[in-house]
């Protein structure tokens, strides 16, 4: 054997499909002093065991770019790399029971399409002649998915080796990572064949992944389910079929009833995600062995009998088969199901790429996604949906995360309606006042675990999980999200937010250091406004709200969701060295929104704070005799404020106030409410409306650049981005949409042709009108230029409105 490498740019943990396939990006993104280390044989965690099912359905945008991005380099390795491998392409169908399931398959379709992909929807005949052995009576229909299939788990990850082999970087098997250190600024990875310095360093570790993080301090969010698959014997007649029409059954999955099928030489493989799963090593009793490199966990066919007799009902011919093999293997799980893929939360030149529940699928395109992440430091699409940073520390918790993921394996399939709220593990961070607004009637949502209203039903509105499997606008919310939309247009709404992130940022040189980090004005003292970041590219990084409180004093506000990325956003770029501190407060701070026009009237009665004060000032004041900050700001567009508070603080200041805003008209209002009225003012959500895969140019936010500054991240992009003139512009439409506002990712079109995409849709009770955010071609954002958007397969006429909000264009309430 070669010798021990003892420096890498780059050691990789972890030789399963993922692992390897980011030596293959990295070697192929020119880092060739890269060196994967394996505690045992390439693909003995969950690779070798793997189904090896490769589909492109998603209906997240950016794990169907992944997956797409897969399939396309499976189709072309065993050829560039020599490796020949079994890879079949067969196509699938996914049955749908409900007309709901067909409109998720309408979207997902019409986002195939964005991405030049063809997948159709099909029609039970249509389903029968690719299916022949079908009972479709019971059926709406179904998606056919050409690019779906079949790969060699183990082939695949060889081909990989050997292509990043070939190209110069280095695989070391049977050698443990023991140990991390940092040393003078870089990684000493300890194994027992020796160390290893490196100056990035990758945890693939698959479901050791927690165990390998722990080595770097890091608490992974993540628990281990098993995962079985059921062999059967030859059918004849599928032999005969087969032999017939030259090819394999398209790979089958009765989404509604959670299995696949798919056909294996002359017999079947049948997996379900049972209800009734089972998670492993997940108790001190049951704790994962040392070792458990190509084993499997003991066969439990009880209980997928249930969904045995379900396959073979819908395929007959499958009862007639006998079982031949169980496959039953560890599969890990992050708490929403999607793998962890970038920086490792709060550790220096640190990656993940771990946690895959579709590791063989989207093997091809994390190895890219992290190649990109260590090369370049961002990724060429926005990938929110996967970043580590998306879970704070709450999410680590294991009874969370092991509810969270036996609720996502047992709904692996389950459609993702725009109004349910997953009811697993709930209660994680509650405001003071939880038990207040849940007695007014809140129905609550998680906001980076944070229980916030949602909507206030009222006495005898339905309430029940079930009535939010819809992607209709209408439900038992609707009428009372509009009755909070109107009580904050005609006299006034509170909103409790718990949870906002807030970072303190003091020292001297802290506004100069800001200045360079944001694309516009750093505010004066006294004020708060918003400040965008960008990076290298002039893409949009995140938007925080900068609160002058001095001359070098701030505090940074940002989503909830944001918290970790956010402040390593702050962290990575503060200078070594320097006076100015930085630090996370979120847990210390509150916020109620007091909004509408009898606002003041009602803080009038509570405080003696200068209430004229403008729009975007802020001061310090007492309310019930507790310290607050009245911001004068309002997300929904009229005159309001933000009123933050010491957390200890939050109920008396909310008493305070709920009891002076009786007699004006004072009504609680939720998230949803939020998000309809701040549509109406085009006001942008971050990584819906704000993502890394628009410029700030694109996304309508010149306003907030200030060229005349010396430098900032991304000036120079954006300046030739300038000169050449955005080829996407972010516009409002108006939509005449039916029953279903548009989903994020609705395909616009004009005359045929894709002219963009929607990011942001709902209704805006204040006009009356069903309203989208998008991006479009610029020569398509001319006001008034009629388009379509593409909901659930309809497609509906849209125009483009004037720059201004639909509501209140010259901002005359929010001033006044
Ligand atoms: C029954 C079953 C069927 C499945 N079917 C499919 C399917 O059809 N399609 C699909 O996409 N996915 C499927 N999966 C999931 C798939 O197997 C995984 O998502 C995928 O294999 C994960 O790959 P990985 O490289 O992330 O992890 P792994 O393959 O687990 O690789 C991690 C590697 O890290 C190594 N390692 C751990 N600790 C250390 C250490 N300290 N030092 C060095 N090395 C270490 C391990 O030995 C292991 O080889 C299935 C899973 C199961 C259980």
């Amino acid at each position: 054997m070669a010798e021990f490498p003892s420096t890498a740019r780059v050691v990789i943990i972890g030789g399963g499909a993922v692992g390897v396939s980011s030596l293959y990006h990295l070697a192929k993104a020119g880092w060739t002093d890269c060196v994967l280390l394996e505690k045992n044989e390439l693909t003995s965690g969950s690779t070798w065991h793997a189904a090896g099912n490769v589909p492109t359905f998603s209906a997240s945008w950016s794990v169907m770019n992944m997956q797409r991005y897969s399939t396309e380099l499976y189709r072309g390795l065993a050829e560039a790399v020599s490796y020949p491998m079994n890879y079949h392409v067969t196509g699938s169908l996914r049955l749908a029971h409900t007309a709901e399931r067909m409109r998720e398959f309408e979207r997902v379709r019409s986002m195939g399409r964005h991405q030049g992909m063809a997948i159709e929807l099909a029609g039970p005949n249509e389903i029968r002649s690719r299916y022949p052995f079908l009972e479709t009576h019971d059926l709406k229909g179904a998606l056919y998915d050409p690019s779906d299939g079949d790969i060699d788990p183990a082939q695949l990850t060889q081909a990989l080796a050997k292509g990043a082999r070939d190209m110069g970087a280095a695989i070391v098997r049977f050698c443990p990572v023991t140990g991390a250190r940092r040393d003078k600024g870089e990684w000493v990875i300890s194994t027992p064949k020796g160390d290893i310095r490196a100056e990035y360093v990758v945890n693939a570790a698959g479901y050791r992944a927690a165990e390998v993080g722990r080595l770097f301090g890091r608490a992974i969010p993540m628990m281990v389910m098993s995962h079985q698959y059921i062999l059967f014997e030859e059918i004849p007649e599928l032999k005969d079929w087969s032999e017939k029409a030259g090819h394999k059954l398209p790979l089958l999955r009765d989404v509604d009833t959670s299995w696949y099928l798919r056909q294996e030489k002359h017999g079947m493989n049948l997996g379900p995600y049972e209800k009734n799963c089972r998670a492993h090593w997940a108790t001190p009793d049951d704790p994962m062995p040392e070792d458990f490199s190509f084993q499997l966990f003991p066969d439990d066919l009880e209980r997928l009998e249930w969904y045995l007799n379900d396959a073979a009902e819908r395929v007959p011919i499958l009862g007639t088969a006998g079982v031949s093999k169980v496959i039953n293997g560890p599969i890990p799980y992050a708490p929403d199901g999607n793998p962890l893929i970038g920086p490792m939360p709060g550790v220096p030149n640190a990656f993940e790429a771990c946690v895959f529940t579709f590791g063989i699928a989207q093997a091809g395109g994390a190895g890219k996604v992290l190649a990109e992440w260590v090369t370049q430091g961002r990724t060429e699409w926005d990938m929110w949906s996967c970043d580590p940073r998306r879970f704070t520390a709450f999410a680590s918790a294991p009874d969370y995360a092991i509810a969270k993921g036996m609720e996502v394996y047992g709904h692996e399939y389950a459609i993702h309606f725009p109004r349910h709220t997953w009811p697993a593990a709930r209660d994680r961070k509650l405001s003071p006042i939880h038990d207040r607004i849940k007695a007014l009637g809140a129905q609550f949502g998680v906001y980076n675990g944070w229980e916030r209203a949602n909507w206030y039903a009222q006495p005898g509105d339905d309430v029940s999980e079930q009535s939010t499997q819809t992607f209709r606008r209408d439900g038992p919310w609707q009428k009372r999200i509009r009755e909070e939309c109107l009580a904050v247009r005609d006299a006034a709404g509170i909103l409790d937010l718990p949870g906002f992130s807030r970072f303190r940022v003091q020292g001297a040189g802290a506004r100069e250091w800001l200045s360079k980090l944001i694309t516009g004005a750093v505010p004066k003292p006294g004020r708060i406004g918003l400040g965008y970041f960008a990076d290298e590219d002039g893409r949009i990084v995140t938007e925080m709200s900068i609160m002058a409180l001095d001359e070098d004093f701030f505090f940074l506000i940002t989503a909830a969701a944001a918290e970790w990325h956010d402040f390593e956003l702050l962290s990575k770029n503060l200078p070594e060295g320097s006076e100015i501190s930085l630090k996370n407060m979120t847990e210390d701070f509150a916020c109620q929104i007091l909004t509408g026009p009898n606002s003041r009237k009602i803080l009038a009665e509570v405080t003696d704070a200068d209430l004229t004060k403008p729009w975007l000032a802020h001061q310090s004041v007492q309310i019930a005799g507790k310290w607050c900050q009245l911001v004068r700001v309002s997300f929904a567009g009229e005159l309001g404020w933000e009123i933050h508070t010491h957390v200890g603080d939050t109920a008396t200041i909310f008493d305070a106030v709920w009891a002076a805003g009786q007699k004006h008209g004072l009504k609680p209002f939720g998230m949803f409410a939020l998000d309809s009225l701040r549509l109406e003012k085009g006001y942008r959500a971050w990584k819906q409306d704000l993502s890394t895969d628009y410029t700030i140019l694109q996304g309508g936010l010149e306003r907030f650049v200030k060229w005349d500054k010396p430098d900032f991240v991304g000036k120079r992009a954006l300046l030739s981005e300038k000169q050449r003139g955005a080829g996407k512009r972010f516009v409002t439409l108006v939509v005449e949409a039916g029953e279903c506002d548009a989903p994020y990712m609705s395909t616009i079109w004009k005359r045929g042709e894709i002219a963009g995409e929607t990011l942001s849709g709902g209704f805006g009770h204040r006009v009356d009108k069903s309203l989208a955010l998008g991006m479009v071609r610029s020569d398509l954002a001319e006001p008034g230029t009629e388009l379509e958007v593409e909901i659930f397969g309809e497609r509906f006429k849209a125009i483009v409105q004037p720059e201004q909000a639909v509501w209140d264009p010259a901002n005359e309430r929010l001033r006044g």
